[in-house]
């Protein structure tokens, strides 16, 4: 080790070297000493407390404290010309169980080193050989042994025994010993700078300072002096976020934007005046605060999450015809061409003649709707193109092809987005950037309940708006799971209701989680199905793993039109379809001349046909909980109620089938997205952003961590509200940069 003391935002290979430092930063990725010592102990052993053996399952990677049993030496078949060989096999145990160690060479040095009733740590992949669980030629690290006994003061006999060994997430190439060597390397002389955390609000919270934290979580003493070590990192976590997002917000407001105030007796007030039904008290509430916001001087940025089936739309649509009223465009910005289509036709009919500018027939102050997705003829968009740039159309609507270089705006002043979830950054900032000086209005809708600490966190520079209750004469939807596998006459009854509805004069969807094809690939989904569908039994948890492909919507089609449902009108729907051909499904369902819909998540969000009352989901577990949600979200949507049905052939009492059992329990969109979140790990939630890549969030957790995440924001928004530079705090500025470099990504897609 090299003289002198090291800081947190120094490269690893001072202290460590090119050699360990290589592999550190090839194995995790870490570059300075921060990096390091923010990979934290998965878990600490206690001396004296083996690792329980019986929970090691073949193919996992594991570090195990075990105490050394027997050794023996086992001759191997011996082959001409290479003289007798052995093997080594040592026993170890946790005092119940035994592993076995096995080693082909350096037989002699294992011997030496694995004596019986010493303790050590063992690292390798489980296999199993002749029935038994065993580690081939695992790495080892023996524990040193007690001090001698002529030195053994009770204090220090104590502290021994009490001592918590760090067992760190390791990889083949960087053990969790010698990650624990690099941390000592690095801890014992490192000067960890001045705090971040304003010191009035340490003692108010009675936190650890930074340097005790980091050595604490490292080398606890013991567990209370974990837990301190802990809680002070967690708000080094949340409070950094917070700042960052505060300090975002702060800047968003200081751009200016066009004022779109309300204007009387506008196309607004006679859309009002036209609507075939009365707001909900939350539809009113939300819409007076966007009313109020769109009429400021700087841009509004919020973000509206509801239900499905709440009603967002028609708050959009008032925001937009405020914003046409006061002279300015507004955007209408979904995810699918399917959407982009069905938000067409509703806002056209909902706005009839107030929609029909330069026609024959229409209102006074008519505007003009038009529509941009990749699929639109030249001529036609030609000429949608040219209203948007003159202005005489007053609302677009359009998939991402609005975002495109050559669609110029009169004078865009609002920004709808639609399931905000499914867009990223980029595309949020270029639509935005197609207003001339002024920055736009920007209300982004999801209909993915967000718990609040997450919409804290990941949206946490948009003020949230949420839609609780539904519009009065929605239906109830019924779920149940139908366990497939083990009762087959189970999916009978589950036809013979579809057809029981059909027969009624109502319709049903039947969604699959793939398209299927001859080939039979299963990465078949086009960008319109886009959703979390499980094709690898990876995530969400808990998914049963492939014994058979997924059923495909083509699949699945053919054999109900063959069989089950045989005689009845069968449409199919999925993204690889022809957008023309799409457009022509979703219509004739509309209309009624489908009774069928076999889909796939291509009609996830926002598609609403009130006459459709059944929806059977089949392989029902290869779906998100909120997928799921969303989903059943479209029957149930007119006056008769829903059913929906998950088909499933996950074993009873299996986390899969738990998760539809949990799905089938509630209808609360918040209760689903809480469960949703505590199968994924928080890394998920923050978005493809952070994959591959070191996230920001190590210790906390979005819903345990609930109250300190909110007292967290509460401190940070009020410490960047008094100096917004932070120039009385220049070490937590240092620290919000450093997030930023790293973050910038997810930040930005808020
Ligand atoms: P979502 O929030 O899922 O986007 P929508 O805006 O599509 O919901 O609304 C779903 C349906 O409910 C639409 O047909 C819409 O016209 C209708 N709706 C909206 N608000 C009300 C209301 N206050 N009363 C009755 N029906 C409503
Ligand atoms: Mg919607």
């Amino acid at each position: 080790m090299l003289p002198g003391v090291t800081t947190l935002g120094e490269p690893l290979t001072r202290p460590l070297g090119p050699r360990t430092a290589k592999t550190l930063e090839s194995a995790f990725g870490m570059r300075t000493v921060g990096d390091l010592l923010r990979h934290y102990p998965r878990r600490y052993y206690t001396r004296g407390e083996l690792t329980d053996l019986s929970s090691l399952r073949e193919g996992d990677h594991v570090t195990v404290l075990a105490r050394v049993h027997m050794a023996s030496e086992i001759p191997l078949p011996s082959t001409p010309g290479k003289g007798r060989r052995s093997r080594l096999e040592v026993i170890v145990t946790d005092d119940r169980d035994k592993l076995t160690l096995t080693f082909f060479s350096g037989i002699g040095m294992y011997r030496r080193k694995l004596v019986p009733g010493v303790v050590g740590m063992f690292a390798g992949t489980v296999s199993s050989f002749r029935g038994r669980r065993q580690l081939v030629h695992p790495e080892c690290e023996m524990l040193p042994g007690a001090p001698p006994n002529a030195d053994l003061t009770p204090e220090l006999a104590a502290e021994f025994a009490a001592e918590m060994i760090p067992v760190y997430p390791a990889s083949a190439k960087a053990s969790s010993w010698m990650i624990a060597r690099s941390v000592r390397t690095v801890l014992d002389p490192l000067d960890a700078g001045e705090d971040p955390i304003p010191a009035e609000l340490r003692e108010r919270e009675g936190l650890y300072g930074r340097a005790e934290a980091i050595r604490a979580i490292h080398r606890p003493l013991d567990q209370p002096d974990l837990k301190q070590a802990r809680r002070r990192l967690k708000w080094d976590e949340a409070f950094m976020l917070q700042a960052a997002l505060a300090q975002r917000r702060l800047a968003a407001a200081a751009l200016p934007a066009m004022p779109r105030p309300h204007v009387d007796g506008g196309i607004a007030d006679e859309f009002d005046a036209r609507l075939p039904f009365t707001l909900t008290a939350g539809q009113v509430e939300v819409g007076q605060t966007i009313a109020g916001e769109l009429a400021c001087a700087y841009p509004m940025h919020r973000l509206l999450q509801g239900e499905v089936g709440s009603g967002k739309t028609v708050i959009a649509i008032r925001a937009m015809l405020q914003v046409v009223d006061a002279g300015g465009q507004a955007a209408l910005l979904a995810p699918t061409e399917v959407l982009v289509q069905q938000h067409c036709r509703s806002v056209t009919a909902m706005l009839g003649p107030l929609a029909q500018a330069g026609q024959l027939g229409a209102a006074e102050h008519a505007t003009g709707v038009a529509l941009l997705t990749g699929s639109v003829g030249a001529a036609a968009r030609r000429a949608a193109l040219s209203d948007v740039f003159t202005g005489d159309a007053g609302i677009v609507i359009g998939t991402h092809a609005l975002l495109e270089e050559q669609v110029q705006f009169a004078d865009l002043g609002l920004v709808v987005i639609d399931e905000q979830h499914r867009f990223g950054v980029e595309q949020r900032d270029a639509l935005r950037a197609k207003a001339a000086d002024n920055r736009p209005h920007v209300l982004v809708m999801t209909a993915t309940p967000i718990p609040r600490t997450v919409a804290m966190t990941v949206y946490g520079d948009l003020e949230t708006s949420t839609l609780a209750e539904l519009p009065a004469g929605r239906s109830a939807i019924a779920t149940h799971v139908v366990p497939a596998a083990d009762k087959p006459h189970y999916l009978e009854r589950a036809w013979a209701r579809v057809r029981e509805e059909v027969s009624r004069g109502r319709q049903a969807y039947v969604v699959c989680p793939r398209v299927g094809d001859a080939a039979g690939g299963s990465d078949d989904l086009d960008e319109d199905d886009v959703g979390d569908v499980d094709m690898t039994g990876g995530v969400p948890r808990g998914v049963v793993q492939g014994r058979r492909q997924p059923l495909s919507v083509l699949d699945v089609a053919a054999t109900l039109d063959a069989g089950p449902l045989a005689g009845l009108r069968l449409g199919i729907l999925h993204g690889r379809l022809h957008p023309d051909e799409k457009d022509r499904v979703m219509r004739e369902f509309t209309a009624g001349e489908i009774d069928v819909m076999v889909a796939t998540t291509v009609i996830e969000v926002g598609v609403d046909v009130p006459n459709a009352t059944v929806m059977v989901i089949m392989d029902a577990e290869r779906f998100g909980v909120s997928q799921l949600h969303q989903l059943r979200g479209r029957v149930g949507r007119g006056s008769a109620p829903g059913l929906c049905l998950l088909v499933s052939e996950a074993p009873p009492e299996s986390p899969a089938r738990e998760r539809l059992d949990a799905v089938a329990a509630t209808l609360d969109g918040f209760e689903l997205s809480r469960l949703d979140l505590e199968q994924r790990r928080e890394g998920d939630v923050l978005g493809a952003a952070q994959a591959g890549r070191q996230s920001s969030l190590r210790l906390l957790r979005l819903l345990a961590d609930e109250d300190l995440i909110r007292q967290a924001r509460q401190d940070a928004t009020a410490v960047v509200s008094a100096d917004p530079r932070l120039a009385a705090h220049p070490a937590l500025r240092a620290a919000i940069d450093e997030l930023l470099g790293v973050q910038a990504e997810y930040l930005d897609k808020t």
